[in-house]
């Protein structure tokens, strides 16, 4: 794996792990609208994107997806824009990508 794709895969999760936490406490508190940081892979990227609780909780059924804000899908290949919602647009991890296993793993 190259270092671009290494930091590729670290910026990734780990955003959509604060992500989680952050729709946990959402939920907690009863609220249906979630202010999530973008899941792109640009390290110096933490733009906040506005989603309802139920949408973002739809994406995360699906592994290889991941809420960036539009524009911010990786222009070299790594995943591809499925879903344009304005505010934000829902990715895809390219299923040749080498990271795709790991992005996909069980957390
Ligand atoms: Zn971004």
């Amino acid at each position: 794996m190259s270092p671009r794709e290494l930091r590729f895969e670290r910026n990734q999760r780990h955003f959509r792990i604060v992500n989680e936490r952050i729709a946990e406490i959402t939920a907690d508190w009863g609220g249906n609208e979630l202010s999530v940081i973008c899941e792109c892979a640009n390290t110096g990227c933490a733009a906040r994107l506005d989603i309802p609780l139920d949408q973002y909780d739809a994406i995360r059924q699906h592994p290889a997806w991941y809420i960036v804000r539009p524009g911010h899908a990786s222009p070299r290949g790594l995943e591809e824009v499925l879903e344009r919602h304005g505010a934000y647009d829902i990715v895809e991890v390219s299923s040749d990508s080498v990271v795709r296993p790991l992005l996909t793993a069980e957390q």
